[in-house]
């Protein structure tokens, strides 16, 4: 049984192809810059290695038209027949509050979508199109959606609610979602056959820290509080978002500068200019950042410094929060990759029972792996997120299909 697996963005198609038998992707790749004067198209199969080309591809229904046919290629496919498809499963940035689980995809669905098109304005028109292209293509396949904010919908109200006039909250939909939740999902559950426990007896940190981060606090399974909020800016500090900030220096900066008047520039300042990039003035990537300090740059050390300290806020909170924890979780591009991330995080951390084997820490792998001293009483795990593989599964399972 295959399941296709398709993450469509404004501009972008990315596609991973599954073997459920033994879960193995067998066919992926990426179409770039889509609606532009040259697209680039990146694909790999298991039969074939990586190659890259310049294309022209207007819109989202040509991408998934390229991808398709190239999958079903005599030479260089991987199936000689899309019914061999048995499910294709959408990553969904933000379902609101009209979606906490994943769910197969009918005409009601598909309005219900529509209507959260304006709390994530660049993300769901874009998924809403891949899914007409694919419906186009592949017609008659079960289509599944995998929100990114499902899983955190056990939130209880405390803590997803903000303490602004309610009827913002009834009116507008604001509270806090959550993100990343189908790889906070992905490790707690891998977490969970790594220390032998079924997860209904867990209490699990999970830490995705990527060029967006978020901490998630998980107990018996389900999502008790998490990082980001209405939006993935709130909670850590990012690669270019700020996190956390006194929502007051808002208002500031629409007083003081004229530039400043309307939610884009506000957006645009918060999301893409600030977090490493705006203290160090160099860059959004860890390894940058790391190699500036190693050369004395001071700006560099201060924003590695605050990461880190916002991290180690949200950890020590999700602990007391849960009352304990049995493990803390660290995952995506720098939760897998940076050693001195995580040692700085878990520096000074033992009164909780987090203690780091810093022999281990260092170990190059990319592997799931222990990390913790022998006796650390809460267990740090790195484990690499497979999101893809999360949504075929959860595909599968929708279509009431677990062979
Ligand atoms: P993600 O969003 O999960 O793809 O993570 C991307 C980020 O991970 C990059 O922007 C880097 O900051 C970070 N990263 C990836 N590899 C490394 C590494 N070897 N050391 C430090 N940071 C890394």
């Amino acid at each position: 049984m295959k399941v296709l697996v398709v993450n469509c963005g404004s501009s972008s198609v990315k596609y991973t192809l599954f073997e459920m038998g033994n879960e193995k992707k067998i066919a992926w790749g990426l179409i770039e810059c889509i609606g532009l004067p040259e697209a680039f198209y990146k694909r790999e199969t298991v039969k074939s290695q990586e190659r890259k080309e310049s294309v022209k591809v207007a819109n989202h229904t040509e991408a998934v038209e390229l991808i398709i046919n190239e999958l079903l290629d005599k030479n260089k496919g991987i199936i000689s027949d899309v019914s061999e498809i048995a499910a294709v499963g959408h990553r969904i940035v933000h379902g609101g509050d009209k979606f906490s689980k994943s769910v197969l995809i009918t005409e009601k669905v598909k309005e219900q979508l529509k209507e959260c098109f304006s709390i994530a304005p660049l993300h769901t028109p874009a998924h809403y199109a891949g899914i007409v292209a694919v419906e186009k293509m592949l017609h008659g396949i079960p289509s599944v959606l995998v929100f990114d904010t499902a899983f955190h919908q056990t939130m209880p109200d405390y803590a997803y609610m903000y303490a602004l006039p309610y009827e913002f909250y009834e009116k507008d939909h604001i509270r806090r979602y959550g993100f990343h939740g189908t790889s906070h999902n992905y490790v707690s559950q891998r977490a969970a056959v790594l220390l032998n426990q079924p997860l209904s007896d867990l209490k699990l940190i999970t830490a995705h820290l990527g060029n967006g981060s978020s901490i998630t606090a998980i107990e018996n399974g389900k999502v008790i509080d998490t990082s980001m909020g209405f939006t993935p800016l709130q909670g850590v500090v990012m690669g270019t978002r700020c996190g956390d900030i006194d929502p007051a220096i808002i208002a500031y900066l629409i007083d003081q500068y004229p530039e400043y008047k309307d939610g884009k520039t506000l957006n645009d300042l918060m999301n893409k200019k600030s977090g490493l990039t705006g203290v160090s003035g160099l860059s959004a990537d860890m390894r940058d950042i790391l190699k500036a300090i190693s050369e004395g740059n001071k700006k560099a050390q201060l924003a590695f410094n605050m990461l880190v300290y916002s991290i180690k806020k949200y950890i020590s909170a999700y602990y007391g929060v849960l009352n304990d924890a049995d493990a803390l979780i660290f995952t995506a591009g720098i939760g897998e990759n940076s050693a001195p991330v995580r040692e700085a995080v878990c520096k000074n951390l033992n009164a909780l029972g987090i203690e780091l084997d810093a022999e281990k820490n260092k170990e190059r792998s990319s592997e799931e792996r222990f990390i913790s001293t022998n006796n650390s009483k809460v267990k740090i795990i790195i484990i690499p997120t497979n999101e893809e593989l999360m949504i075929a599964r959860e595909s599968r399972r929708v279509i009431g299909n677990n062979e």
